[in-house]
């Protein structure tokens, strides 16, 4: 096996325009691969931080989660944490988004990313460090906050991730960027960051990392090519009748009946326009109109989500949305045309083949054993944009955060099913190893890029 290197690493290169991009590359024998890896895993146990103060800052911030588009304390201990140890940083980027950069010589640009925003969502796991906040929404209602996707255990990592290669520094060349990014939740953040001029503040990257825990054992990674998670749109849309007397539907026209055959014919949109076997998923998960049973409501409010992972296949299921809703307005003589908005959406999640391959070796050479297979999660990721925006490839893996003794009792009764995923309130990765696993994952997975020096 031969792998093309850049350095004694391999670059995540592809083309030679990319600013600190070293041009010349060869290639070495499966038997160097050994001495690369060894040489990594030394840099690691010799530069990780005592991962100690990091676990008391997840706490701290598990204990105080922040909304999408609200991360002010949570941008405030990272921006502190890479500020001092020397980061160029850059604070309020797209909201409370934070961006830090290290330059360390010449060779690739390498972004790593952390997610902080947390859920609406009353948590119940009963940890000494449990949320019990609240906050108020712009009515003045009152309601949960909780870090029930990991994203505080995201943060932690990064900062000490970003400690360990900062103190290896002497050890390789390139340049690092790290960024704590808003309100994922959302699927906004990193559009925003962008938008708010993120590459005019940070280079460019040559290639984006990211990494999410979720319901594996603790301690295990997982990292897979091609296809991790779907595209998902969002979308809203008013269908207009007109109103009147629940005794008299003649005198009216039934925005009721004509969201209710929309909702029916979405069913066929997947049935029967997308090829067998492609995923596409088409929910309608709200759906208003009226507020009395003898008054014919005047407009009815339909709200869609859509999952898919090919281009083509997306583009098809909005055109059948679109095509739906409109004919069945026609159908049901609606006087006026619907208003059908595309409210949110971000691409397919699609792991850069010739990435994984190269982590893979470091991956698995540190982690052995603990590098495991994995479903394929159901869930969708905005951090993507970071890549596609610059050109460059990108990875996120998996890595696990439930308690092991949990997980192999589990296994055994084939109840894994039963633990708590991602935005449960009973979510609670066990701190470590969980905490030292994202920390070596971040860590490993920019010195497998960077140049060795
Ligand atoms: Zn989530
Ligand atoms: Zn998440």
């Amino acid at each position: 096996m031969k792998l093309t290197i850049n350095g004694i690493y391999r670059s995540p290169n592809r083309s030679k325009t990319h600013p600190g991009t070293v041009s010349s590359s060869a290639n070495i024998q499966a038997d160097n691969v050994g001495k690369v890896n060894d040489h990594l895993k030394k840099l690691l146990d010799n530069f990780r931080p005592d991962l100690k103060p990091y676990e008391e800052i997840y706490r701290q911030i598990h204990k105080y989660p922040e909304l999408s588009g609200q991360e002010e304390q949570t941008a405030k201990i990272a921006f502190d944490h890479l500020h001092t140890l020397g980061f160029e940083v850059h604070p309020n980027v797209g909201g409370h988004g934070v961006a830090a950069v290290f330059h360390n010589g010449p060779g690739p640009n390498i972004l790593l990313r952390a997610d902080m925003d947390a859920l609406p969502l009353e948590e119940k796991t009963g940890l000494p460090y449990a949320s019990t906040r609240t906050v108020k929404d712009a009515q003045g209602n009152r309601f949960p906050v909780m870090h029930a996707c990991g994203h505080d255990t995201h943060v932690a990592s990064l900062m000490a991730a970003s400690t360990l290669l900062h103190a290896a520094r002497d050890h390789w060349s390139g340049t690092i960027i790290c960024i704590f990014q808003p309100a994922e939740e959302a699927l906004g953040g990193a559009r925003a960051m962008l938008d708010d001029g993120l590459y005019e503040k940070v280079p460019k990257p040559d290639l984006v990392l990211a990494q999410h825990v979720t319901r594996m054992r603790a301690g295990t990674v997982n990292l897979r090519a091609g296809r991790l998670l779907t595209a998902a749109d969002a979308f809203e849309v008013r269908i207009f009748g007109r109103g009147g007397h629940g005794s008299a539907p003649q005198t009216t026209i039934d925005p009721i009946v004509i969201g209710a055959s929309i909702v029916m014919k979405l069913q066929t949109i997947v049935s029967r326009e997308v090829t067998p076997g492609e995923l596409a998923v088409v929910t309608c998960g709200s759906i208003h109109a009226g507020n009395s049973s003898n008054v014919i409501p005047d407009h009815l409010d339909l709200q869609f989500s859509v999952r898919t992972f090919d281009k083509e296949v997306r583009k098809r299921v909005h055109a059948a949305i679109h095509r739906i809703v409109e004919a069945e307005c026609l159908a049901g003589g609606a006087v006026e045309k619907p208003i059908v908005k595309l409210t949110s959406s971000c691409p397919a999640t699609i792991n850069d083949e010739e990435t994984v391959d190269a982590l893979r070796e470091t991956f698995h050479s540190y982690f052995q054993d603990q590098l495991v297979d994995m479903e394929r999660p159901s869930a969708s990721e905005d951090f993507t944009l970071l890549a596609t925006e610059a050109g460059a490839p990108y990875v996120m893996w998996m890595f696990g955060g439930i308690d092991e003794n949990t997980w192999d009792d589990a296994v055994e009764k084939g109840t894994v099913n039963e633990l708590p995923m991602n935005h449960s309130p009973f979510f609670a990765p066990k701190i470590e190893p969980t905490l030292r696993t994202g920390v070596d994952a971040f860590a490993l997975g920019a010195l497998t890029f960077l140049q060795r020096k």
